[in-house]
């Protein structure tokens, strides 16, 4: 009879266990669907902010971005930032900083390393 009864609080306390469990998960399923849906608005608003900014580009300078931002794991511009580029963390040579330091204000610089389109600032090192 002992026993029984022991066995019963047991299972009492594994059930409110249980239950406990299944609540916090629900919460859990909860607060993942809601950050879900924040993530779903956020990924709409940076895409229509990106066709926006990609309509004032010219196509084919857009071309070229994408089929390197294939081509690079989804970075198709880096910044030059202090004579390195930021997509592969390579330096630039005296000869590549002097072929950027040379180019016009508008025209397109690569790494020539990566590839990538360099983003050139006041910090580039140049
Ligand atoms: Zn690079």
């Amino acid at each position: 009879m002992e026993r029984l009864e022991s066995s019963q609080t047991r299972v009492s306390e594994m059930t409110a266990r249980r239950d406990d469990a299944e609540s916090s998960a629900k919460d859990a399923e909860a607060r993942r669907d809601v950050s879900y849906g924040s993530i779903d608005a956020e990924v709409e608003k940076t895409t229509r902010d990106r066709e926006a900014v990609a309509a004032a580009i010219p196509a084919d300078l857009i071309k070229v971005y994408t089929r390197l931002r294939q081509q690079n794991g989804g970075i198709g511009a880096a910044r030059l930032y202090q004579r390195r580029c930021e997509g592969c963390r390579v330096e630039l040579s005296i000869t590549d900083l002097g072929t950027v330091r040379a180019a016009a204000a508008d025209e397109v610089v690569r790494c020539e390393n990566c590839g990538r389109i360099l983003v050139r600032t006041a910090d580039s090192g140049l």
